[in-house]
């Protein structure tokens, strides 16, 4: 099944119908929060059977959460975009000596929302990546258990300043996680992800691979991140981009695409 957010409103999207959770959702989550997919996922994990009114199926999209704990993100964990970052380095080092950083939740917008660039005059890229959204409270998880952790995935722009500055300052301006259009439930995707991540800029693609090209795949992935941070439900792992990344600027329309989940694409402009 898909869950996709539009105007605060969720819908459960499952065979072509569409069903709007939102009151059952916050009505059965035993923990509060203000985001409905993150109540229908604390409402499921209580054991919980979703209602709601048969809708139309959401043809506008918001960012499928609003409110996440946290969002955690690879840092280089593509060999080729390692390699594209580091020109004439032999051995630039991959996400084993880079770790994984903390994105602002703030900086989410949904699909469609523009992408506002803070300066004229230091490169900002696109990286296109696949997203895992949390499912159950975890810490030190074993990476065979990690898929019991696993809601299901998302698409996500991991908009970045170029510089010397720590990453948590330059991935975190407002409107630099642009995510969506829906998650798509863990189920739909059994077993290790092997997906293919598209971004278009201008209509032209500018990174394609597959996520099975990933250094450390996902199970390992969150298992690390979990003997660092207890993950919880909601919380948002951005699993790093493939090469190709390049600068944004205003006027661009930069577009995301992954296999078997679907994508978006978002304007870019100046800031005011
Ligand atoms: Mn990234």
């Amino acid at each position: 099944m898909r869950l996709a957010v539009t105007d605060g409103r969720l819908a459960l999207i499952e065979g072509g119908g569409a069903r709007d959770v939102t009151r059952w959702a916050f009505a059965a989550s035993p923990v509060r929060t203000e985001d409905p997919l993150i109540a229908f996922i604390h409402a499921r994990n209580a054991g919980a059977t979703p209602e709601g009114d048969a809708i139309a199926p959401p043809t506008r999209f918001s960012a499928p959460l609003s409110h996440p704990g946290k969002i955690i993100a690879a840092a280089a964990n593509y060999r080729k975009h390692t390699q594209e970052m580091n020109p004439g380095v032999a051995n630039p080092g991959g996400i084993h000596e880079k770790g994984f950083f903390l994105k602002a939740p703030s900086s989410i917008i949904g699909p469609g929302k523009p992408i506002r660039l803070p300066f004229a005059d230091r490169r900002t890229d696109h990286e296109a990546e696949l997203a895992v959204v949390i499912g159950r409270r975890g810490r030190a998880i074993a990476p065979e258990a990690v898929p019991d952790h696993i809601f299901g995935y998302t698409c996500l722009l991991d908009i970045t300043v170029r510089g010397k500055e720590d990453r948590g300052l330059r991935k975190s301006f407002d409107t630099f996680t642009p995510m969506g259009p829906w998650v798509v439930t863990r189920d739909e995707i059994p077993g290790a992800p092997d997906l293919e991540v598209v971004c278009r800029l201008n209509g032209e693609v500018r990174q394609q691979d597959r996520t099975s090209s990933m250094i450390m795949p996902v199970a390992e992935l969150l298992a690390w991140i979990s003997r660092v941070m207890t993950l919880e439900p909601g919380d948002v792992i951005a699993t790093g981009t493939p090469a190709g990344v390049g600068p944004l600027a205003p006027g661009d329309r930069v577009a995301i695409e992954i296999e078997r989940i679907g994508g978006f694409d978002v304007p870019v402009e100046a800031a005011a």
